[in-house]
């Protein structure tokens, strides 16, 4: 473990050692891979009391305590779970914080799913759903009613990257005595520890940047002191938790996220400020960028920018959107982002109700992998000069 000197180390040496003490082990490096349902104990009374460390597959083992505990160092959580897909880390979270008659406040820019999740079984669950504006703050608090349970937030938003006023809305929230929830995917806890900026439980999608190869599904929740309970019964209550295997291959992932992130992030901040300089492009939507409204909140709160962002074409609508992309030939069509390749897709923004779509033209997003920038510049070349025939 790192930490043993009580000095906070720098993120990649951090990275590099936490979570998985090697003489815990037999000096192995990485923990075992345990797979489990069962757990012995040694006599009758102490599995009456579950008086050991563990007691059941579906409680956590060695592998997973390896990645929980290097997730609460990264965080500066209390606790830790695990489940299997970013999606299955917000639902469980939600179910476990909201009863019938509650009333919810969920970001308008938020992940599709959730929404989806929300509008459906919360909804038939009798929890009363809204959603407010992302660029809100404390006026959230116009929002709030006696019921309000939870606010969801997630920063920057889904596809269209508007960047909330994390600790303003937080502190409405905890006045009001509803819990903040916050899906920080983009940023990852190397760009934004958000329980010191006053949300309760953290989400990730550790699917993404975590693992970072595009081959595992995957979601983390992490929360401070207070909510920490909950967040555990609820996790323990539902059953969804990961395979040994997926939670072992997060936690070889997490060695590299800072190397990953560091390249990614140069990579997609030149591109954005390339793409800002080209005809056929309305907007460049990237908080890095000065140009972008956001970008003095991300600024302040924000360690840096992940290597996911979107342009606006400029008119055309779908069919240039087509064009764009069907012209790529290193950037993949395809959802979901994170990992070492390059992956370009339109966004359909059609659900959103408050932060509507930019009217410009269609909104590409993109993600920028490991490749090498120019290569990943001229495919992009390739798409507007294509783009600007329709
Ligand atoms: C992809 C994504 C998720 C869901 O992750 P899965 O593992 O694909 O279920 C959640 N939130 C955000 C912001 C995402 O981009």
């Amino acid at each position: 473990m790192s930490g043993q000197s009580g000095k906070t180390r720098g993120i990649n040496t951090q990275l590099a050692h936490s979570g998985h003490d090697p003489r815990s082990f037999h000096g192995f490096v990485n923990p075992p891979v345990v797979h489990a349902s069962t757990v012995l104990f040694p006599d009758y009374d102490t599995y009456a009391a579950r008086n050991q460390r563990y007691i059941y597959g579906t409680h956590g083992t060695p592998t997973t305590d390896a990645l929980a505990d290097a997730l609460n160092e990264l965080e500066g959580s209390a606790g830790t779970v695990l489940a299997p897909s970013g999606l299955a880390a917000i639902t469980v979270p939600l179910l476990g914080f909201v009863s019938a008659g509650d009333h919810v406040l969920i970001v308008d820019s938020v992940y599709f799913p959730t929404r989806r999740f929300a509008d459906t079984m919360l909804k038939r669950l009798g929890v009363e759903i809204e959603y407010y504006d992302p660029l809100i703050g404390a006026d959230i608090k116009k929002l709030m009613k006696p019921n309000t349970s939870v606010v969801f937030t997630e920063s920057p938003g889904s596809s269209t990257f508007e960047v909330q006023d994390i600790p303003a809305i937080s502190r409405v929230a905890h006045e009001r005595g509803a819990i903040v929830m916050m899906d920080n995917t983009w940023a990852t806890p190397l760009y934004f520890r958000a329980l010191d900026y006053g949300v309760d439980v953290v989400i990730h999608a550790a699917t993404k940047y975590m693992n970072g190869h595009s081959d595992v599904l995957f979601g983390t929740m992490s929360a401070n002191e207070a909510a920490w309970p909950r967040l555990q019964e609820a996790f323990f209550t539902l059953g969804a938790c990961p395979s040994p295997d997926d939670t072992y291959q997060v936690l070889r992932g997490l060695r590299t996220l800072g190397v990953r992130l560091a390249h990614q992030e140069k990579a997609a901040l030149d591109i954005a400020r390339w793409l800002e300089q080209q005809p056929g492009v309305a907007r460049v939507l990237h908080p890095a960028l000065e140009s972008f409204p956001g970008h003095d909140l991300w600024k302040r709160d924000f360690k840096g920018a992940s290597g996911l962002f979107a342009f606006v074409l400029d008119g055309g609508g779908v069919d240039k959107a087509r064009a764009f992309l069907n012209a790529l030939q290193i950037f993949g069509l395809g959802s979901s982002w994170g990992g070492y390749e390059s992956l370009a897709q339109r966004a359909n923004l059609d659900a959103r109700t408050v932060a509507k779509a930019p009217p410009e033209g269609a909104v590409i997003r993109l993600q920028i992998g490991l490749e090498n920038i120019e290569d990943l510049m001229e495919d992009l070349q390739l798409g507007l000069t294509a783009a600007a025939k329709v």
